[in-house]
């Protein structure tokens, strides 16, 4: 095949990379002014449950575009790589590499983890404050008065995450800290195993600090 023939050239595969990282670090952009808006909506919105809903709907939208993009990186870094420097590349030998590859990286393409985290306090929080609206008011206050304070360090929790095996709060960063020692939860009487994996931010316990200011 005549290189005039050919649609992709090394060049323009290497100035499409560049292009795709740029969207890609908007993306990633992105996903810190979601953890903004997301407070925002904690703090002001009338209706969270709702707004909140909607707003997951989005950052998945969001999220499951930069997961793709990603993968369209890898594949375009496995066919640069694949191709040595020196070599003109044709459109045949850049597509069998595309076929081989670019499926594999689309399925092995982790969501990203800010976009994960949101999604998970957003799920936990709606489907807490689903199940607790049946919960007797009296309860929930004496609960909401110990919950503000972290069990490790005492101190009023300012960056609150919780436990989706148990529902106690926590300090974000002592828990995590205490997570690297030990397995449980560390509220007296509570058996819970817990692992990093089990610590979401606290939604709901956020909004009060945040309406509490
Ligand atoms: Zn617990």
């Amino acid at each position: 095949m005549e290189p005039s023939q050919t649609a992709f050239t090394l060049p323009s595969v290497l100035s499409e990379k560049e292009d795709l990282n740029t969207v890609n670090s908007i993306l990633l952009e992105t996903f810190k002014l979601c953890n903004e808006t997301k407070s925002d909506l904690l703090e002001y919105s009338s209706d969270p449950n709702n707004d909140l809903t909607q707003f997951k709907e989005n950052v998945m939208d969001i999220a499951g575009l930069q997961k793709d993009l990603s993968a369209l990186i890898d594949t375009v870094d496995s066919i640069e790589s694949e191709i040595p420097e020196d070599c003109e590349p044709n459109l045949e030998e850049v597509s069998t590499i595309f076929d081989r590859v670019h499926l594999f990286n689309l399925q092995n393409q982790q969501l990203n983890e800010e976009a994960k985290n949101i999604i998970n306090a957003v799920d936990t929080y709606i489907s807490n404050q689903n199940s607790a609206a049946n919960v007797d008011s009296e309860l929930q206050v004496t609960d909401a008065i110990s919950s503000y304070k972290d069990p490790i360090t005492k101190a009023l929790i300012e960056d609150p995450v919780k436990s989706k095996k148990c529902n106690h709060s926590f300090e974000r960063k002592s828990i995590l800290k205490y997570l690297q020692k030990y397995n449980k939860c560390p509220y007296s009487g509570c058996a819970s195993i817990l692992k990093r994996d089990d610590i979401v931010e606290d939604l709901a316990l956020k909004r009060k600090l945040l309406n509490m200011r």
